[in-house]
């Protein structure tokens, strides 16, 4: 029998990526200082030169953090995931709520997992196909229907990334007590190229979205929200509608994730992201802080 801690335990995943380090990092002389030893397991070591220092500061030179699962450069977007999102698709089927979101420092790869590119797309294109086979799959008396929107917080404000004429938007609540954003687009069953290209251009419009010339911190948190509605096919019956919701999060840079507004019954994944590269150990080791279990 599963004892408490261990269901709770069940509620949140927390998931590492370390991305491959960059020809500029590489450029400017960094080097190699986390590492992954096992599934579960990395190490970040302290690139300090003088070993006196280290002595000083009272602290060993290396330390290893735990997460549910770790994924280095060889991870690909196929099994980032697979470790971490799809077994979410079930339960958003059944009507229960599920969040991912990317977090840690602005160049560390959040927008790379979560949205990715044409060639490697990421979470949000890899979740949606699945969702829709899944529903296609599941044979029973009840029709879905799925509609997604993508939107921006940024300074508190929402913006709607599929269409960002529409000005700052408003957050309501439904009949039901469902929260919605009041006015916002929502795009119902489309194929997955086309929701690469939609999410692609609203990715655009995100506010301060930082480029390589422009390393500051973006505040800006993208959202892409996928709504399952099911109720019954069968006539003359009340029909009951269950709603079930899925919130892909691509966080701003540095921010720390306060994600209790999205409901209760909600599982969580949170996939943080360092940089592999001795220059970036400051923000690397707060991030393996905030994120990890230090060993
Ligand atoms: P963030 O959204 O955290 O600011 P990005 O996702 O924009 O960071 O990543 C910064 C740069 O690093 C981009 O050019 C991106 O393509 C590249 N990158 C990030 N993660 C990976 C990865 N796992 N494999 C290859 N390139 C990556
Ligand atoms: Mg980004």
């Amino acid at each position: 029998m599963k004892d408490s801690a261990d269901s709770k335990d069940h509620q949140l995943t927390v998931a590492l990526r370390v991305r491959p380090i960059s020809v500029t990092e590489l450029e400017e002389g960094a080097t190699l200082i986390a590492h992954k030893v096992d599934e579960q397991m990395v190490v970040l070591m302290d690139p300090m030169e003088d070993p006196d220092d280290i002595l000083r500061a009272h602290r060993s030179r290396e330390k290893s953090y735990l997460f549910d699962v770790a994924f280095d450069f060889t991870a690909t977007q196929e099994m980032v995931y697979l470790a971490t999102t799809k077994s979410l698709i079930e339960g958003v089927i059944s009507g229960y709520n599920a969040t991912v979101f990317a977090y840690g420092p602005t160049g560390c790869g959040k927008t790379y997992t979560m949205l990715g590119t044409d060639h490697e797309p990421g979470i949000y294109v890899r979740t949606l196909n699945d969702l829709f086979c899944a529903i296609e799959e599941t044979s029973n008396d009840m029709e879905y229907e799925v509609s997604m929107s993508y939107l921006e917080i940024y300074n508190e404000m929402i913006r709607d990334l599929l269409n960002p004429s529409l000005g700052y938007l408003e957050l309501r609540e439904d009949s039901k007590g469902v929260i919605q954003v009041a006015g916002i687009t929502e795009v119902s069953t489309i194929n997955a190229k086309e929701i690469m290209q939609l999410l692609m251009k609203g990715n655009k419009q995100r506010t301060q979205e930082p480029t390589a010339a422009n390393q500051t911190s973006s505040r800006s948190h993208a959202i892409l929200q996928v709504t399952v509605r099911q109720k019954s096919r069968v006539k003359n019956i009340m029909q009951e509608v269950r709603l079930g919701r899925l919130f892909m999060i691509d966080l701003a840079g540095s921010e720390r994730a306060s994600q209790d507004s999205l409901g209760g019954n909600s599982r969580t994944v949170m996939i943080a992201h360092i940089s592999p590269a001795s220059s970036a150990f400051e923000e690397s080791r707060n991030t393996l802080t905030y994120a990890g279990r230090a060993k």
